[in-house]
């Protein structure tokens, strides 16, 4: 089939970019993933609980239920959904080709709005159905402040700038927190890691790893290696942070627009725009830094509103 406008994802990027271009009456398709890059339709929302920060919900809101609100937005203004994945996407000329779990067509134009998956740690304890989200999380900044963590020892995992960040944020609630590298030098910058040396309540642990989660149903302690001894001990905490980067889901671009060295697609500054005319990127898929879901809205507009000048033109 042939479309006007391609929407690849289904966060609050690619649902706001719907909203916006089903108001255009741009008859916007979406496939919104089947399980894409290891998270469900719906997006990394969907793996977490309360959301706090996004606004007007005063009492807050579960992701899921949020995630299912903005779907029912898309729809109510005649965005067409499909649960299907993309796979395969040929840009090298217009109308762009793609081929889904089921079907494949063209399209004018594409917002491309795929997301990124935060890379977890495979250690005993911290998979699915084990301790994750039980006290273990990839987000500091959205699941920091529950009160199972207050004033209980917690620790992060990394030594990049989202590791210093998360574990001096996290100073705010927990008694200590551990900063655990596995290097005896931090990767982030030198302005947050003076930071990290100069909070009281923030330790870091050189050279060493965590081996194992430990707990019942909640995490109660985790066993940390040092490296240079081999020695292993357990360390009671509560909450335990992985900080250890992003994927961003675009290996199905196979290498078709340009991204930097870590995979995220290149916008063009203050523009949604890729290097492809008529292609745009909105939400974490292009952002390394705030990944946050009210920047990925903010995006998501931004990209049908291109997508929508770039068809009128
Ligand atoms: P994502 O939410 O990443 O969704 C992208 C979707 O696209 C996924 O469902 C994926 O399966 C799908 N997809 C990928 N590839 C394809 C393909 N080829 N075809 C079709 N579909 C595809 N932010 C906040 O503001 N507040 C919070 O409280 C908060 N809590 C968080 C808690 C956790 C545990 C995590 C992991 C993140 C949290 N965040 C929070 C961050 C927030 O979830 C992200 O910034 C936001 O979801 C990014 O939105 P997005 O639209 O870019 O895409
Ligand atoms: P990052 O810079 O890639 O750092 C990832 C960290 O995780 C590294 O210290 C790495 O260790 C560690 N790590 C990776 N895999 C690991 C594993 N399997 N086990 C243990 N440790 C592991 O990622 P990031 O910190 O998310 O930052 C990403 C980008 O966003 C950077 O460009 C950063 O500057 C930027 N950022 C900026 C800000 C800010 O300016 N405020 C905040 C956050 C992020 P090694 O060091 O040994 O490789």
């Amino acid at each position: 089939m042939s479309h006007r406008l391609l929407i690849i994802g289904s966060g609050p990027a690619a649902h706001t970019a719907a909203v916006y271009a089903a108001r255009a009456e741009l008859k916007p398709v979406l496939f919104e993933g089947f399980l894409a890059g290891g998270v469900a339709a719906g997006g990394q929302l969907t793996t977490t609980t309360d959301v706090e920060n996004f606004p007007g919900f005063p009492e807050g809101v579960m992701g899921p239920d949020l995630m299912d609100r903005m779907r029912a937005q898309s729809e109510r203004f005649g965005t067409t959904i499909y649960t299907e994945t993309v796979n395969e996407i040929d840009l090298s000329s217009r109308p762009f080709k793609f081929k889904a779990d089921a079907q494949e067509g063209t399209a004018d134009a594409v917002i491309i709005a795929t997301g990124a998956t935060a890379k977890r740690l495979d250690i005993p304890g911290a998979n699915d159905g084990q301790l994750w989200q039980r006290g273990i999380s990839a987000c500091a900044v959205c699941d920091g402040a529950l009160p199972a963590f207050r004033d209980q020892p917690l620790a992060v995992i990394g030594g990049g700038d989202s590791a210093v960040e998360e574990a001096s944020f996290l100073t705010k609630y927990g008694s200590t927190v551990y900063l655990i590298h596995r290097r005896d030098e931090l990767r982030a910058s030198k302005i947050m890691q003076q930071r990290a040396l100069d909070n009281p309540k923030l330790e870091i642990l050189w050279s060493q790893v965590v081996t194992e989660a430990k707990g019942k149903d909640f995490l109660e302690s985790i066993s940390v290696k040092d490296l240079k001894t081999d020695q292993v001990r357990d360390i009671p905490v509560a909450g335990l942070f992985f900080a250890i980067g992003h994927d961003p889901n675009t290996s199905f671009l196979g290498g078709q627009l340009e991204t930097d060295e870590q995979g995220y697609l290149i916008t063009k500054p203050d523009s949604t725009q890729t290097n492809v005319p008529g292609v745009f990127a909105a939400g974490d898929v292009q952002d390394k830094k705030w990944r946050q879901a009210i920047t990925a809205a903010g995006t998501g507009c931004m990209a049908a509103l291109e997508a929508e000048h770039f068809l009128e033109s």
